[in-house]
């Protein structure tokens, strides 16, 4: 049991378990944009494409009276559709993150000062600072 408590002080101390709280914490916030953008700002849209219609709404009932089974087949595409707005939502921040940090890291390239050059005699590349060919031995100006 010392041994279990240990490791769990070693897990805890390592550090990495503050970043993934934070993780974890944004990630929940992040959560709540991304549902109300779809729930508050796409669903309203998509209601009024399909002239205020209530997919959650549909549903088909088996039978007569109040406790007759109902398929509520609309709640369930309801979340297909929160579903796939949710990914496409997130596929969206994902690739404008992706493109701000491409954006970011790619610096236009430094041409690069040559660090050979050709000897005038054997046409070897030889260092830049060479002042004898290695290949034909000669002198160089
Ligand atoms: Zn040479």
């Amino acid at each position: 049991m010392k041994k279990f408590f240990e490791e769990f002080k070693k897990f805890i101390s390592r550090g990495n378990v503050m970043d993934m709280a934070v993780g974890v914490i944004i990630g929940g916030a992040f959560t709540a944009i991304v549902n109300s953008l779809v729930n508050d700002i796409f669903m309203p849209l998509l209601s009024l494409i399909t002239g205020g219609f209530d997919i959650a709404g549909m549903s088909v009932s088996f039978g007569v009276g109040d406790n007759a089974a109902t398929l509520n087949y609309g709640a369930f595409l309801s979340a297909v559709i929160n579903f796939l707005l949710i990914a496409l939502v997130i596929f969206c921040i994902i690739k404008a993150m992706n493109t701000a940090k491409d954006k970011m890291l790619s610096k236009p390239e430094e041409s690069k000062a040559p660090t050979t050059k050709k000897c005038p005699y054997c046409m070897s590349e030889i260092d830049i600072q060479a002042t004898r060919c290695p290949h034909c031995t000669s002198e160089l100006p």
